[in-house]
């Protein structure tokens, strides 16, 4: 069953057509990565997705729900969270401080604790729990973000560029926290660039290019695509 359905949705910037009759259709329980070169929409499609832009026109479903008209909050109380590219930590408060901000709504006392307490093993920074969020490492700082991204347990995550400067190793254990928390139950969509990261969590691939979908396939589908190679090589042609 889709969870997220995207349904011929537009937006431009005066005559900028950012997404161009975009649909597409996010299973329950998927890892899906969005690709595509620098300026195709993908920010963009986030940003619509989360209610912080409107749509000229197209829809958007989520759990067979029409939520265009819907505002952001209304949206992350039905399971939509996003973590976007720029870390959103407080950088003068502690690791732990910055989860218990994230949690203090819905837990509290002991069972918050514990909480925060599951969230720092998950994402191993129970060393770190004390340390000022600014004096993280980036990986770190990325990992806090998607730690309080994921607190209230979303439906779906969507990842603006989780891997953004990461170091091979960082992304590896990045991956592996995108696959537990889809185990879980959790459905992912990422915006990615790096195809080792791609290839180690997507069950599906969606190739995004001038605002419209371009391709979409298993990982080895796309990477085997000379369409899709001619894109990153800015061969192909604009086309309407
Ligand atoms: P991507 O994430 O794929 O790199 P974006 O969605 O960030 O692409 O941007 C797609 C295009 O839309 C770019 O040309 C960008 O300059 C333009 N754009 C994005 N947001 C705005 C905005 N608020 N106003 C005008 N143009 C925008
Ligand atoms: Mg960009
Ligand atoms: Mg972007």
């Amino acid at each position: 069953m889709a969870l997220l359905q995207l349904r011929g949705l537009n937006k431009h910037f005066g005559g900028l057509h950012v997404t161009n009759q975009v649909n597409l259709s996010f299973e329950t329980g998927e890892i899906h990565c969005l690709i595509g070169p620098n300026g195709a929409g993908k920010s963009t499609l986030f940003r619509l997705i989360l209610g912080e832009y409107a749509p000229g026109s197209g829809e958007i479903f989520f759990a067979g729900e029409n939520i265009t008209a819907l505002k952001s909050f209304a949206r992350i109380a039905r399971g939509l969270s996003v973590k976007f590219q720029v870390p959103g930590v407080f950088k003068g408060l502690s690791v732990r401080q910055n989860l218990e901000i994230a949690l203090q709504r819905t837990r509290h006392g002991a069972e918050l604790d514990q909480e925060i307490d599951r969230l720092l093993a998950f994402l191993g920074l129970e060393a770190e729990q004390k340390q000022t969020a600014g004096n993280l490492s980036h990986g770190q700082k990325q990992w806090l973000e998607i730690g309080m991204a994921t607190s209230l347990k979303p439906r779906m995550l969507l990842l603006d560029e989780p891997t953004a400067g990461m170091s091979p190793e960082e992304t590896f254990q990045t991956g592996e926290m995108v696959k537990r928390l889809n185990a879980g139950g959790m459905t992912v969509l990422a915006i990615e660039h790096d195809m080792a990261f791609v290839r180690q969590v997507a069950q599906r691939v969606t190739v995004l290019h001038l605002g419209q979908v371009f391709a979409q396939g298993s990982i080895d589908d796309i990477v085997a695509d000379e369409r899709v190679a001619a894109i990153y090589l800015g061969q192909a042609h604009h086309h309407a």
